[in-house]
């Protein structure tokens, strides 16, 4: 079992077992949270999820089409967890693995997929660099900061 925790402690998750891998992704969200995330998908999945937060003590942000939403603590600000918003009902997918107390980086493998086509990162870690699965955004415009 693992535990995961916002600086403030109001954000708390338990996990039964640490991930085996993270992804850094450096899409436009991602590489401004630095969050190295963790799955949790289909009952598989969610049975690892063995404590949650309450939903109060969070707010999220989302984009687009409101897929995702992103959650931080309403106290502390810590991006903690992603959430299929559109999932009825909405369902917890990832985690941030930066909240994980205890959790030995050494151990952990980071997966790094390149989401915003650029090949930027600022982790320089194990494995090569997969390619996205999703498509190359519009080139941004002269006011658009991504
Ligand atoms: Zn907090």
């Amino acid at each position: 079992m693992i535990r995961a925790a916002c600086h403030c402690g109001s954000v708390r998750f338990e996990i039964a077992e640490p991930p085996q891998w993270v992804l850094d992704c450096n899409c436009t969200i991602c590489r401004r949270y630095g969050g190295l995330w963790t799955y949790f998908r289909g009952p598989e999945g969610q049975a690892k999820l063995l404590m949650t937060p309450d939903p109060a003590a969070t707010e999220a942000y989302t984009w687009q089409d409101g897929d995702i939403a992103m959650h931080r603590c309403k106290t502390c600000g810590c991006v903690t967890h992603l959430v299929a918003a559109k999932a009825d009902p909405p369902v917890i997918f990832g985690v941030n693995c930066r909240m994980m107390a205890g959790l030995d980086p050494a151990k952990v493998v980071i997966r790094r997929v390149d989401n915003s086509h650029s090949g930027f990162f600022w982790t320089r870690p194990d494995e090569p660099v997969s390619a996205s699965r999703h498509p190359v955004m519009p080139p941004p415009t002269f006011d658009d900061w991504r």
